[in-house]
């Protein structure tokens, strides 16, 4: 099974620290006799107490790193089908090409003409997410997703401030992704939620009813969070621009349209990828990532300052600080840089063919998936779903069992599991995605452990109430966890 677990000598070892194995005058290193007059260190700087410090081997030490390593679990240890997340496996020649010394070593301070490489790439790379989104000009500073948001919401509260009225509202979906009313309410405009209708869409008549001179904008994912394609987005954007508001597109699903859709070509002023989820980069843990905006050519002057510039005549790059209408930065120096470098690395190295690829096989395999549980798992909304899909576990409920049960199984039987309990406006929800790197082995493994855990949920409810029970940790107050988290024994 592509997911096995680590091997664990029993959670009582795995969990045991180096001050727990630490025996008096063990050594993990020796030196020669001393063969140099000592030097006098004076008493004001020596101690009083010896250090308490772990004593080890060297075994000791290794063997207990090692270990917590192998406790951790990533993408290049096992399937990660997490759901609003794009886990997919990274290319390794693209964390080579950011690990170049000419890319890795640069200080933003250094002076442009030292910087030309540098600067071409995020001019190329400019261009070609341009390209993939069908807008004019792009900033590469905020570092995440979310701070794209607010960046875009920021660039619209200014192109409205310019033309005379700032707005107090922007529309938001009820499946959206947490950040966005977040980011909204950051931005000092006012989240009101349209529905979704009974297919998980945008209710377009509900839509229409919201809009007035107040809106400053809508934000949509597309395909939204329940992985489906807003079908209606034509009449969404239609319905946005008569009052003269602006369509935000929430990028963090772009990889499954890309080469076969462009949010500008539906209507869309501003859009913010999440580099680290669609174009290669490992992410989780917070970071590092990259939130790229790309605007349409309206909304070009409101950018961040510095963008890159490039002079024809001489051939140069340079930042380009000349912007009196820019909301100025909102990021130290230019972004993560050499997140920016895996991106320019990723994109180039698939081409348009095969980023197109990369989305037809994302859809691929989420649609083989949802079938071959859908018996046990059966999909939120009819509709067929685009990269991800969301099931729910609702069924289970009568044996007691909820889809965090299944989840916390799915661990023992050697899966990450998928995301739960989003979108929020789906009981019991199950959100996978499995990515375009997976194989149908590990997709039809994933299917198999989630079918296991279905039918154990009918007939040993317990065992799903216990587990995990394979981990060092078993099951958590999440909740608690989260805000009292213990982080030392
Ligand atoms: C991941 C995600 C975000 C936030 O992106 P970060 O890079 O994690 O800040 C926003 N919207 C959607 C739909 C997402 O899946």
């Amino acid at each position: 099974m592509t997911g096995a677990p680590v091997r664990r000598d029993g959670p009582a070892i795995a969990l045991r620290t180096l001050k727990e194995r630490s025996r008096s005058g063990r050594r993990a290193w020796s030196l020669p006799e001393l063969d140099v007059p000592g030097a006098d260190v004076s008493d004001a700087h020596r101690r009083r107490q010896t250090a308490d410090l772990p004593e080890v081997s060297e075994t000791d030490i290794v063997r207990h790193f090692t270990r917590l390593s192998q406790i951790n679990y990533g993408v290049d240890t096992g399937f990660y089908p997490l759901g609003s997340c794009s886990m997919k496996y990274n290319p390794k020649v693209a964390e080579t090409v950011a690990a170049l010394a000419g890319f890795q070593r640069l200080h933003p301070h250094q002076p442009e003409e030292t910087l030309q490489g540098a600067l071409e790439l995020l001019w190329r790379l400019e261009r070609a997410l341009c390209e993939i989104t069908g807008m004019a000009r792009a900033t590469f500073q905020p570092p995440a997703g979310a701070s794209g948001e607010l960046t875009g919401l920021m660039i619209m509260r200014a192109f409205h401030t310019k033309n005379g009225n700032p707005r107090t509202k922007i529309i938001i979906p009820d499946s959206a992704h947490g950040t966005n009313p977040a980011s909204v309410t950051l931005s000092g405009y006012r989240a009101v939620q349209v529905p979704s209708d009974r297919r998980g869409l945008v209710d377009l008549a509900a839509l229409q009813g919201l809009v007035d001179g107040d809106v400053a904008g809508l934000m949509l994912t597309n395909p939204n969070t329940l992985g489906l394609f807003e079908e209606e987005i034509e009449g969404v954007a239609a319905a946005m621009h008569r009052v003269g508001a602006l369509l935000y597109y929430d990028g963090a699903n772009l990889n499954a349209i890309m080469g076969r859709a462009r949010p500008g070509d539906m209507g869309f002023d501003i859009v913010h990828m999440n580099t680290h989820k669609t174009f290669a980069t490992p992410h989780g843990g917070g970071g590092p990532g990259a939130g790229p905006v790309a605007v349409s050519a309206r909304l070009e002057p409101f950018l961040p300052t510095p963008v890159v510039g490039f002079d024809e005549e001489s051939g140069r790059y340079f930042w380009d600080h000349d912007r009196p209408d820019s909301i100025g930065r909102v990021h130290g120096f230019n972004g993560n840089f050499g997140v920016l470098v895996r991106a320019f690395a990723y994109v180039f190295g698939h081409g348009r063919d095969g980023l197109r690829e990369v989305g037809e096989r994302a859809v691929l395999n989420a649609n083989y998936l949802a079938r071959r549980v859908n018996d046990a798992y059966p999909l939120a909304f009819p509709g067929q779903p685009m990269h991800e899909f969301v099931a729910t576990a609702r069924s289970f409920r009568k044996y007691g069992v909820r889809a965090m049960d299944i989840a916390k199984r799915l661990i023992d039987l050697g899966f990450h599991p998928s995301t739960v309990y989003f979108p929020l406006i789906v009981e019991e929800a199950m959100m996978v995605e499995p990515t375009e790197t997976e194989s149908k082995e590990t997709l039809d493994a994933f299917a198999e452990a989630m079918l296991q855990a279905a039918k154990e949920a009918e007939e040993h409810p317990d065992l799903l109430h216990d587990a995990p029970l394979t981990t060092p940790v078993r099951r958590l107050d999440e909740a608690r966890a989260a805000r009292q988290p213990k982080l030392r024994w």
